[in-house]
């Protein structure tokens, strides 16, 4: 499956080659135009060949004809490509799949230095449909550019969703009209800023945040690439920027003692107080309107222990609603917003722990981090699910055993094999509940952009095949020679400012 001009990543599902003929690509190479498609594609290859790629006219044949087809069978992401001595053709029953069958066709571009494509006929569609790449903007903050370059190297890359967790302790990065405070104050942190230095920042004024006109040219950036837009509003712990904001969310009592595992105090909703939810109604019907995706991730992990337990206001609740204990408590805060995110037409997703209590409505979809077994709890307990366990796809983990080597360790190592080398659906009977995967990019340690390009790469180009490719094609040899050195010459050209070794 692989010769020195056909490294394509993720891995197509089937590639037949005819013969040893080939097309030459003209030095002016033309794409059918008309296609909302079109344009970007003459932008991107044109970027990535050094060929200046044009629309074709109407009166002559182009050198790629796309082709929207009534059904290929192959889904609407997915597309069949040919090459012949007439030259190129893609069909897709939509522009997700056109678009899917240009990325290929930029791969098979570059790197090529005989400027000729071998006769073949791909054929091609993913395997899982919830193909996600997440990114923590608030340890430390990433531009819209930066934003724009990543969304766009998920595309390259065939995935689909774009994870934006936009809200935790160390900044909320999301510009509301109904709490503007919470962007004017505590989208900053620093010694006299209303949030403390964190995460090796220091004194300065460190921070910012995404206007919502911003966001919204973020989105239609990505809706261009096939990339979902799926924000994270992280409740209820994880909240200091609300509770510095509003302190009459926190709950009663001598609190301040009590720390989260990332050692923040008084980060943690009341679940006693009407008021709470009311904040949260507001938030998530604004978050709803700006964000075209039906889904809306609201967090749920890493609830402190303390605060809840000793509250009176929370206490009171759990005797109101008849709740058995603490974590019955979670499961009905849980459950609570979700009802908020279906009364904006929207579907809530959540980290494992919103199983917590067995509270939450099977409509929920849960996003399982901790370890592959809180993914397979999940599905059988009726949830969809997203597999994201942290030892195959947490990228803000070491990647080498060696001491020197940045990243966290909590989990362990996740080398690119580990990344690789992994079965999402560990159980056929719960393949149906298992929507797919998604790699998390955790900016603990990413000091820069240059430091969380070398975390996310080349693991992220991995994940990417795990979640397109049949389980039945994957080879982690065949990938790494597909990997390097071609594919990574087309991370530098994608403009990958580092990226780790393989
Ligand atoms: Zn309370």
């Amino acid at each position: 499956m692989t010769t020195p001009a056909i490294s394509i990543i993720p891995l197509p599902r089937s590639i037949e080659f005819d013969g040893n003929s080939r097309f030459e690509l003209p030095c002016a190479p033309t794409i059918t135009g008309g296609l909302p498609v079109s344009a970007l594609a003459c932008k991107q290859l044109s970027k990535d060949t050094g060929r200046q790629w044009q629309i074709a006219d109407a009166s002559a044949p182009a050198t790629v004809l796309l082709t929207r087809i009534e059904e290929t069978g192959l889904g609407r992401e997915g597309y069949d490509l040919d090459v012949t001595d007439d030259g190129i053709t893609i069909r897709a029953s939509a522009d997700a799949g056109l678009f899917y069958g240009i990325q290929t066709l930029g791969q098979l571009c570059f790197p090529n230095e005989e400027g000729a494509l071998p006769h073949l006929r791909i054929k091609d569609s993913p395997r899982f449909t919830w193909r996600g790449m997440h990114l923590d903007v608030s340890r430390h903050f990433f531009n819209r550019e930066f934003v724009r370059r990543y969304i766009d190297l998920l595309a390259r890359h065939k995935l689909n969703v774009f994870h934006w967790h936009l809200t935790d302790d160390d900044g909320w990065r999301i510009e509301l009209d109904c709490f503007p405070d919470l962007t004017e104050r505590t989208a900053w942190r620093g010694k006299n800023e209303a949030l403390p230095p964190s995460y090796d920042t220091g004194d300065e004024r460190y921070g910012g945040y995404y206007s919502k006109r911003e966001i919204s040219d973020i989105i239609e950036y990505a809706a261009a690439r096939n990339v979902m837009i799926v924000p994270e509003i992280d409740v209820p712990g994880h909240c200091k920027p609300v509770t510095v904001c509003y302190p009459e969310l926190l709950c009663e009592g001598e609190i301040s003692s009590f720390k989260s595992v990332q050692d923040v105090s008084e980060n943690l909703l009341c679940a006693g107080r009407d008021e709470t939810f009311a904040f949260l109604a507001e938030v998530i019907k604004e978050v709803a309107a700006l964000f075209p995706s039906p889904y809306i991730h609201m967090g749920g992990d890493e609830r402190p222990e303390g605060p809840w337990e000793q509250c009176p206001l929370c206490a009171h609740r759990i005797e109101a609603e008849g709740l058995e204990n603490i974590d019955a408590l979670q499961g009905y805060f849980m459950e609570r917003v979700r009802t908020l995110v279906a009364d904006q037409g929207k579907t809530m997703v959540g980290w494992n722990e919103i199983t917590h209590g067995e509270k939450v409505d099977q409509s929920a979809i849960v996003t399982a981090w901790q370890d592959p077994e809180k993914g397979i709890e999940a599905a059988r307990a009726g949830y969809s699910v997203i597999m994201a366990p942290a030892q195959h796809t947490y990228f803000d983990l070491a990647q080498r055993d060696d001491p020197s080597e940045p990243g966290l360790r909590w989990a362990g190592v996740v080398t690119l094999a580990k990344a690789y080398e992994w079965e999402p659906i560990p159980d056929p009977e719960l393949a149906k509940r298992v929507l797919g995967i998604q790699g998390c990019l955790w900016s603990e340690t990413l000091v820069d952009e240059a430091r969380a390009d070398y975390m996310a790469f080349p693991r992220l180009c991995a994940l990417a095949e795990v979640a397109w490719t049949p389980a039945g094609r994957q080879s982690f040899l065949d990938f790494k020679e597909r990997l390097v050195p071609a594919h990574m010459s087309r991370l530098d050209l994608a403009g990958v400012i580092e990226h780790g070794s393989v």
